[in-house]
């Protein structure tokens, strides 16, 4: 992509939250822009993060099995009245044609509870579990902290159906497990904590996925020995003690929540009747669970986590190129050959980001600091006379002189 073309430049003038890193830095750095409290515009930058933390849950969810799917945004109010959920503070509504009551979902256990009950029959037809990668909305009384808390966000949310609870606790591990491999691989996996929160009627515990962070609204109780934490809200139910070891010994952190997950045992299957036929003709409930995780809040956190004063250092697995390439001097020499490497690395499959813009090195290398692209390329009068290039990585403060040769086995 050649920075001349790209729509949603970088600005410092352009107004933004002051509440939080990510909002002041995505914003400046041209991913979002905001259109009113808690709703963003993606622009294409930011639009590339969102897909690729999209993409790294995809993966994940996809190996434990889960059926991709996508379900509507609007839905009728009277699947929300069924399950008493149309009390909701946070609720959205709307009126349809003829006065029609509808909700724009928050989450989507009204859909999804009836729809998966129109294919399952018996207890052949179980296990199952399906996902989606959809904008969710909430009213929420204080949207803040730019992406951190929306009223529209971004979620993937997956339900999963079962004959028992032995059935749905061995998924719920599985799901477990696969949360700590998306957190690794977005980089946070050593600072994103297992947080025991309050639970349903049927299990005395759900988890969230905590990752440490000043910015974060919730407050945790870590131990240090069994690596989980205690949410706020249940510490005094757990008389202030460790649930796995007992000791009281914690430390209490400021967290931003990542993900959540919960047995829902028959909690929304009852008020809809869904039933199975069980292997002795018998009608027994269906047993669900579900798992959510906010790629939007995501993209905050990584920004929260990973940012220095001068602008955010994106870990490799979701920046949005791989390689700011920056063209210094108004020597068509130079721009030649910066093209001449443009064409080289993108046709190797490398995505590379091309600031062919004539402006000042200073500000061509302010902007590649403050976007964070995890390799900055500079090809200047300087390395042209070595026939080199520079690189610099954003996270460490050297560059290097690379080689015009031997730069392409490098990237
Ligand atoms: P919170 O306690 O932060 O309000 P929640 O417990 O209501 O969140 P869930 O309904 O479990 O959240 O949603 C699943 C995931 O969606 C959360 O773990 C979080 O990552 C994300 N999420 C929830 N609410 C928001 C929001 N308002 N803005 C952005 N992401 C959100
Ligand atoms: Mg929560």
């Amino acid at each position: 992509m050649r920075y001349s073309n790209l729509f949603g430049k970088t600005s410092k003038s352009i107004q933004a939250d002051a509440d939080s890193a990510n909002a002041k830095l995505l914003t400046q750095a041209g991913f979002v822009n905001k259109q009113m409290a808690g709703v963003y515009n993606y622009l294409p930058l930011g639009l590339r993060v969102l897909t690729k933390i999209q993409n790294i849950i995809r993966a994940e969810m996809n190996a434990v099995g889960g059926n991709e799917i996508l379900m509507p945004t609007m839905t009728q109010e009277s699947s929300y009245v069924q399950t008493g959920r149309d009390k909701m503070d946070v609720l959205f509504h709307l009126k349809g044609r003829d006065d029609s009551e509808l909700v724009l979902n928050p989450t989507h256990e009204e859909v999804v509870t009836p729809l998966a009950q129109k294919y399952t029959f018996s207890y052949r037809d179980l296990p199952v579990s399906v996902y989606q990668i959809q904008n969710k909305f909430r009213n929420e009384p204080r949207a803040k902290s730019g992406l951190l808390r929306g009223r529209e966000f971004n979620m993937k949310d997956m339900y999963s159906f079962h004959v028992s609870h032995e059935d749905l606790d061995n998924y719920y591990e599985q799901v477990k497990q696969a949360y700590f491999k998306i957190y690794t691989k977005l980089g946070i996996g050593d600072i994103t904590v297992l947080t025991y929160a309050s639970g349903g009627v049927f299990s005395k515990y759900s988890h969230e996925f905590q990752t440490f962070a000043e910015v974060g609204e919730d407050t945790i109780y870590f131990c240090g020995k069994c690596k989980v934490a205690v949410n706020k809200e249940i510490i005094d139910d757990q008389k202030g003690a460790c649930p796995e070891c007992g000791t009281s010994e914690l430390e209490e952190r400021q967290a931003i929540e990542v993900g959540n997950i919960f047995k829902l045992a028959d909690k929304f299957s009852k008020p809809f009747d869904f039933e199975y036929a069980d292997s002795n003709g018998k009608n027994q409930l269906v047993q669900m669970g579900c798992y959510g995780i906010g790629p939007s809040r995501l993209m905050g956190t990584l920004v929260e986590i990973f940012h220095d004063e001068k602008g955010i250092i994106w870990p490799k697995e979701v920046a949005p190129y791989a390689v700011h390439l920056v063209s210094l001097g108004a020597d068509e020499n130079i721009k030649t050959e910066a093209e001449k490497l443009y064409n080289q690395l993108v046709e190797k499959g490398v995505e590379v980001l091309w600031d062919d813009r004539d402006a000042s090195a200073g500000a061509k290398l302010a902007d590649a600091d403050l976007i964070g692209i995890p390799t900055r390329l500079v090809v200047s009068k300087k390395t042209l006379a070595e026939e080199s290039v520079e690189l610099k990585e954003r996270n460490k403060s050297e560059a290097e002189m690379v080689k015009m040769s031997e730069l392409l086995s490098r990237i």
